[in-house]
């Protein structure tokens, strides 16, 4: 059974579709402008660990995120680049793509474009008008008219009284209440893209699409619709009065929302300045590190980036990888002791064999990522505990144990696609990462060993320990095995 916070209900409530065993869901995508930022890909990534969950449980999604491909902002930006509307827009959608190739994001079954679904948004608002929720100003515009849908405000639990007030929204003589809002924008000049309609030619408001595309991919009611929480008023609750004043049922049935992520304590923001895009971020990260950070904490709460607490979780993955590594190693051969587990072999079979059960129960509890990680970290941490421990022996049992690690860390990355890559690449990118973003090289610290492993051979200590301990200031340790000298990197401390 899976529970899912409601925001339209306020409540966690078990999850049942519309039809038993298929899911239909749609998330609001992006504006096509400009790269994204990484609370933009907060939903982007979370969403889709909802869908692959539903999956992973055995229904059937479909999942369906749209692209708002006609906006001030995109008219504003071909006129700043004297380029096309469409040019821009093609080349951010391409661009939106690469980033989720980068997150490992699956494609949604359906991605639908505004400018694709013009007689569908029509459609709509004809139906508006002739049920009197919509009305045509003098100049061509189509409002939306709030008082018409007596519920509206119920999913961000306000009053329509009070959102006058709150709102302060400039009177406009063309609307007949302040909050009504544009289904159809009259063209305003020749260099905005418009399209002909029984209301002169022009282009839909920003909301009516989400209403129009989810209807036809999805139907008249369908399961869940997801988004950032700063959509949840007026675009959401905008959709929900667009949809449910044209068909008379039910829009949705749960409403989920991610919080939002602040940098350093504070809004993201083009006027503070502190706006990392995406596709800086992963690569100077990591895509994977971008998704491990984006799902380290509830989807419910706000996420607080910073370099620390990235590096931190750059840390965490580096030593889950080199887990693995060490696992994957240990099992290319085949033991024929058999001998009792060590204690600490005991600790982690008997993790081990809860584990799958454990993950899924906090999956179920409204996807808490967050207690999944907690748990991976323990299964890490006696892994280790177990394989490190002096006089360790690769014995049948611990075989036993540690594919099971293996086998488990490879089910729950197929639900969350982390932790899937070739742990000994992986590793290796992560430090040649690492030494760029400190401004170092593999060939530096080469250079570096062998002049320890000479001072060492002419019996100079003090030389080899003071490059020892130089390295290690710079986040560099050595390891001495045998005749040979393996170094790693230290993300934190
Ligand atoms: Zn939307």
């Amino acid at each position: 059974m899976i529970q899912i916070t409601n925001t339209l209900t306020s409540k966690k409530e078990i999850f049942t579709p519309l039809e038993p065993g298929k899911v239909k869901m749609y998330v609001c995508g992006p504006t096509v402008y400009n790269f994204i930022h990484i609370g933009n890909a907060r939903p982007l990534v979370f969403f889709d660990v909802v869908a692959r969950y539903l999956k992973f449980s055995g229904f059937s999604v479909t999942r369906v995120m749209n692209y708002t491909d006609v906006d001030d902002k995109i008219i504003q930006k071909a006129n700043e680049e004297k380029v096309s509307c469409d040019t821009i827009t093609r080349k951010y959608i391409s661009e939106f793509e690469e980033d989720m190739r980068l997150l490992k994001v699956e494609r949604p079954d359906a991605q639908p474009t505004v400018t694709g679904h013009i007689p569908e948004i029509i459609k709509m608002i004809e139906t508006l008008i002739a049920k009197g929720s919509a009305y045509v100003a003098s100049d061509g515009e189509v409002f939306f008219s709030v008082r018409s849908f007596p519920p509206y405000g119920k999913l961000s639990k306000k009053k329509i009284d009070d959102l006058l007030v709150g709102a302060r929204v400039a009177p406009d003589e063309k609307k007949r209440d302040p909050l009504d809002f544009s289904l159809w924008k009259p063209r305003k000049n020749d260099k905005e893209p418009a399209w002909e309609s029984p209301w002169g030619p022009g282009r839909p408001g920003w909301h009516i699409e989400c209403s129009a595309m989810s209807i036809k991919y999805l139907g008249q009611t369908f399961d869940i619709h997801g988004g950032g929480m700063d959509l949840m008023h007026p675009h959401h609750e905008n959709e929900i009065a667009q949809s449910e004043g044209a068909t008379s049922v039910p829009f949705c049935n749960y409403w989920v929302h991610n919080n939002l992520l602040t940098i350093n304590s504070e809004k993201m923001s083009k006027s503070l300045g502190n706006i990392w895009l995406t596709r800086d971020f992963i690569k100077r990260f990591t895509g994977e590190t971008l998704k491990f950070f984006l799902l380290s904490g509830h989807y419910r709460s706000t996420l607080d980036f910073s370099e620390p607490q990235v590096r931190e979780h750059q840390s965490a993955l580096h030593r889950i990888y080199k887990t693995l590594e060490k696992a994957r190693k240990l099992s290319q051969t085949e033991a024929h002791l058999s001998q009792p587990l060590t204690t600490e072999g005991n600790a982690a079979d008997t993790f081990g064999r809860s584990f799958e059960a454990r993950w899924k129960e906090a999956m179920d509890d409204d996807f808490n990522t967050a207690r999944v990680f907690a748990l991976v970290f323990d299964y890490v941490r006696l892994i280790n505990a177990f394989i490190d421990k002096k006089g360790f022996k690769w014995t049948k049992e611990a075989e036993t144990v540690l594919n099971r690690f293996v086998a488990d860390m490879k089910t729950l990355s197929g639900v969350l696609n982390l932790f899937s890559e070739e742990p000994t690449a992986y590793l290796q990118s992560l430090r040649l990462l690492f030494l760029t973003d400190r401004g170092m090289s593999e060939d530096q610290i080469k250079e570096a060993i062998l002049k320890r492993i000479q001072a060492r051979s002419e019996k100079n200590f003090a030389l080899a320990d003071q490059i020892r301990n130089d390295l290690f200031a710079n986040g560099i340790e050595l390891m001495d095995k045998g005749n040979e000298t393996e170094w790693d990197v230290k993300f934190t401390g």
